[in-house]
Formats: structure tokens, sequence, C-alpha cells
């Protein structure tokens, strides 16, 4: 399967190296992958995948890209599941994509309450800088694809390119950035980080995964 962008194409058989400085895709999971819940998804049973998702994340990574997700899972610490219910949701969504010919390489989850001010729980960076060590390859400019400003934060913060996707919390985001760009006019905020290579005000907007993964991949 071939990449649309042009210099990652060609430069697909001869640099390497560059190859896996994109060959990472980060994803959000719930309002991403699967439908989101307020009341938090709490069994296999409420996870119930949005449609097009699971295709995607096997095209990407029948294409080459390693394929990471990142998931606060609060519910954890508050109580209302436990982390064989949350293994056992894992395994459902990994089995789900090899059917499909593709693999999920890690999920990373954060199961602190946001009270704990833990370094994991996004927008930090606690659960990237796991997934890399686990990668062993710099994350640096890849995609990481979320439903909230949370996810488009954490993805400036470490470097990766922030892609914002309307399903689940993603229109509500949306609004956010319209707002935020409205008032960028009227006053030039500098990025998040001093000399960040991505801005939240730069996140590309996509209906959802299988709309973003079309756009990419051929
Ligand atoms: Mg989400
Ligand atoms: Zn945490």
């Amino acid at each position: 399967m071939a990449i649309k962008v042009a210099f990652f194409n060609r430069r697909r058989y001869f640099f390497n190296a560059w190859e896996l400085k994109l060959s990472v895709l980060v994803l959000d999971r719930d309002g991403v992958i699967n439908f989101d819940s307020d009341s938090y998804i709490k069994s296999v049973a409420e996870w119930v995948p949005i449609e097009g998702s699971i295709e995607a994340i096997a095209k990407f990574s029948r294409a080459g890209f390693r394929v990471v997700i990142i998931t606060n899972q609060s519910g954890l610490a508050r109580g209302l599941l436990k982390e064989s219910t949350l293994q056992d949701i894992h395994w459902k969504l990994e089995s789900k994509v090899e059917s499909l010919g593709g693999k999920i390489d890690g999920v990373f989850f954060c199961p602190h309450h946001p009270k704990e001010n833990c370094e994991c729980r996004k927008p930090k960076t606690g659960l990237l800088k796991k997934a890399e060590h686990f990668l062993q390859v710099s994350l640096k400019n890849s995609f990481f694809v979320g439903d909230s400003y949370s996810d488009l934060q954490c993805a400036v913060n470490f470097g990766l390119r922030p892609i914002l996707v309307r399903s689940g919390k993603g229109s509500k985001t949306e609004l956010r950035l319209q707002q935020e760009r409205e008032d960028e006019v009227l006053q030039i905020k500098p990025g998040s980080l001093p000399n960040a290579d991505f801005k939240v005000l730069d996140t590309a907007i996509y209906d959802d995964l299988a709309h973003f993964s079309r756009s990419v991949l051929f």
C-alpha cells in the first residue's frame, strides 16, 4: 500500500531512517476507535467500534505503520472497571484488527484519577515516553489522532502532528479550535512550547478515523 504524501513515498525505499520518523500512528481510544460514553466504557459489551475504524487501523498497519494507543482510563481509579476487564476490551480490539491483517503494537493507558496529578494522564506526555521506549523509535512528527483538546495538547507537547476527528468529543473540540482561531486574529499567541514544532491551532480535522486513513493512504 502506497502513501499519498509524495516525499514520503519517494524516500520509502532509500531513506529508512526518514521513514521510521513517520512510521508510527498514535491513536486515542474512546471517541476515535470506539463510541465514547460519559458514564465510561466499563465492559466488553459497552465497547462498540465506530464504523470503519477497525478497517482504518488495519490499513495503516498493513501500510507499514506501527500503531499505538494512548488512553486515559480513570474509570480504573474510580473503581468503575477492573484492569482485567480493560485487558479483555483491548484483546477484543486487537483481535478485530488482526482479523483484517493488521496489528496493534501497543496499548498504553493511564489508570489514575485526575486528582492524582500523575505524569501519564493526557495532556501530559508520560504515555508517549513509554511508547517511545517500548518501540525504540522517536515519535517526533508522528500523527496523533484524538477527539479531545487534551489529545491535541499532548501531541504538540511531545512534537507530534495533532489530528482531530469529529467523532466522540471531536465536534465540541472543533468549536473550541474555531473560537481560538478567531481570538488569534485579535492577538498573536505563541505556540504551547517555545519553538514548538506544531501548534494546537495547526490541527488538521477529519470526520473520523476512516476519513483520515483515506486521505493519507491509497
Ligand atoms: Mg477520546
Ligand atoms: Zn496516570
